[in-house]
Parts: structure tokens; sequence; C-alpha cells
């Protein structure tokens, strides 16, 4: 095993293992059309990928 393989096993593990705690953890809350914190608009595409999210990225930063 070569150390490309090493490295798609280990990606694959922390894939698996963030999938899991998404699976796990639904969310409690929907997500945030504006920012908590700025007020901006959070884009459609960010709510979907990080639900329940609350913040821009500029302000999880
Ligand atoms: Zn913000």
């Amino acid at each position: 095993m070569d150390d490309a393989d090493r490295a798609g096993i280990e990606q694959e593990r922390i894939e698996k293992a963030f999938l899991a705690k998404r699976t796990m953890l639904p969310p409690s809350r929907p997500s945030a059309t504006q920012c908590i914190k700025c007020n901006i608009a959070i884009p459609e595409k960010r709510r979907q990928i990080l639900p329940g999210v609350q913040l821009c990225v500029e302000c999880k930063h």
C-alpha cells in the first residue's frame, strides 16, 4: 500500500463519519435566510449544504 492509498482510505473514513454525523443529527432548527449576526442574506446553496445554518460565511470565520 502506498501513500496515495492510505490518503484515500483516510479521506473515505472522514467522509463516512461526516455523513453519519449528519444523518444522526437532524437539524433542530431551520436554516436562517439571513445571517443572525450581520443580517446579510445566506445563499440558498449554503443553507442546503449546512442544514440549520445561522451564520454567513464571513461571520462563521
Ligand atoms: Zn454574517
